[in-house]
């Protein structure tokens, strides 16, 4: 494991050649050796690992998409064949007489390729994939969360009280092993599924909590319920948001709520969790990209409809390699999720850390809809519909279904506004501008706030659903 100071500094020049070394390691060392999927596509496809030299030649080898993964009818164990099976006893560690003056024997250990825990994928869309995390992961983990926390600027002083969903998902574990080793103060509530979210607001304010992680449907929704549990949480200064889509107007929306209470402060920066990555990525302020772990993950930006690695800051969908792991490995992995922004490996402006950043919005490409109507087909963006609503003060909760109309597809919002409200001036501006912004026949209607809740799911689920696809069922 290398020092997190020396990466997060280290020339870009050289992030990359390490980054192409450790790629040829992976690539020779383990999954050719010992990665029953990935060693027999090389075979089955005549590729030689020992030739791809670099993150140049990565084009040469396939992608690996989640349904290559998801178990099928007759192969129901087939996300195992993802797992790096334990080295044979050939490749026993090598303890030599002076062996006890090396801090790790040479050669590889069993017990680092033993499941230790499961982890698994969100299951936004559709099937959540399981995750092996070894003894090995565990430490990398580990070691992901305290540089997380670096570039989030966390420290022991700091206390936090984490609303994100408790999930065998790295989100909440990631968040867990951070606070357990910087020593900080915090309350891992489980998210309003577990602890709910009067209980939530009452412990940031008697924990006297400065930071308040929750994913960011749920933040708006905590602080603008604050007035209805007469909770005035002064010492928060600072907002965590991730797990679901964080665009920055979402962002703004929080500061704007901050702004009007007694809070400390107004900061807000955002996270993104990757399950396949075995790691999360935060902003150190926000809009400045999501600072990566170049020695443990390669990412690559691609066109999603050819695969071609797009240039640097060019939009795309994000691919990931783990560089540095053991249990599941994915090679190439399209994560189905697009940044607007794309790759940089320029120094942040901000905190000047070196390590490559994400930036722009992470999109989710399964909110990409074709849109049925009168005028012709076209994309019905639901990133972009969900931008728009995190936008609107006046809109306390919300949902949107797609349907089939007379004419062709038709999108229906249904929400509650806040109290004082006009419900039918609400509803005409926001159709108006909708329609205007979307391009497609909006209509808007509101509806009762426990109506709201039980359809979206708000405390069921570990992200609230607000986009429902109906026109398959009619
Ligand atoms: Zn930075």
């Amino acid at each position: 494991m290398r020092s997190w100071t020396k990466v997060s500094r280290m020339a870009p020049s050289a992030i990359r050649k390490m980054q192409d070394q450790l790629l040829h390691a992976m690539l020779t060392e383990e999954l050719a050796r010992r990665h029953p999927h990935y060693r027999a596509l090389f075979q089955e496809r005549g590729l030689d690992p020992d030739r791809i030299k670099g993150r140049d030649d990565l084009a040469k080898l396939p992608f690996t998409e989640k349904a290559d993964v998801l178990p099928r009818p007759d192969d129901r164990l087939r996300p195992k064949r993802f797992v790096l099976e334990p080295p044979g006893p050939e490749e026993k560690p090598h303890r030599g007489l002076f062996s006890f003056l090396r801090r790790k024997p040479r050669g590889r250990e069993r017990a680092d390729y033993k499941l230790r825990s499961l982890m698994f994928t969100a299951g936004r869309t559709g099937k959540a994939l399981p995750i092996e995390y070894t003894r090995y992961d565990l430490d990398n983990l580990r070691e992901a969360a305290v540089r997380f926390f670096d570039v989030l600027d966390l420290a022991r002083d700091d206390t936090l009280v984490c609303a994100f969903t408790f999930a065998p998902g790295v989100h909440f574990w990631q968040m867990f092993h951070g606070t357990l080793a910087v020593g900080s103060t915090a309350l891992h509530s489980g998210g309003g599924k577990v602890l709910g979210l009067e209980k939530i607001l009452k412990a940031v304010n008697n924990l006297e909590a400065d930071v308040l992680a929750a994913a960011p449907g749920y933040a708006l929704f905590a602080l603008q319920s604050l007035r209805h549990f007469q909770i005035e949480p002064e010492y928060l200064k600072r907002i965590l948001i991730g797990i679901d889509y964080a665009p920055l107007e979402a962002a703004e929306r929080l500061q704007r709520l901050m702004g009007a209470m007694k809070a400390a402060g107004t900061a807000v920066q955002r996270c993104y969790f990757l399950s396949e990555a075995k790691s999360g990525w935060a902003e150190c302020a926000l809009g400045h990209g999501y600072h990566t772990n170049p020695d443990h993950v390669l990412v690559e930006v691609v066109d999603p409809d050819t695969g071609a690695v797009v240039g640097e800051g060019e939009p795309g969908e994000i691919v990931i390699t783990n560089l540095d792991a053991r249990g599941t490995v994915f090679l190439r992995f399209k994560t189905g999720d697009i940044t607007t922004g794309g790759l940089t490996t320029t120094p942040c402006p901000h905190c000047k850390r070196t390590v490559p950043r994400i930036l722009g919005e992470i999109e989710r490409k399964s909110l990409y809809f074709e849109f049925e109507s009168a005028g012709g087909g076209k994309l019905l963006n639901g990133n972009r519909l969900k931008r728009a609503m995190f936008a609107r003060n006046e809109v306390l909760l919300w949902y949107a279904e797609l349907f089939r109309g007379a004419t062709g597809d038709e999108l229906k919002v249904v929400l509650k506004g806040l109290p004082g409200e006009d419900p039918d001036a609400l509803c005409a501006k926001l159709a108006e501008e909708l329609q205007a912004e979307l391009e497609v026949p909006v209509t808007c209607v509101t509806s009762k706030l426990d109506a709201i809740i039980g359809k979206i799911g708000i405390e069921r689920f570990v992200t609230e659903q607000t986009i429902f696809d109906n026109r398959e069922r009619e």
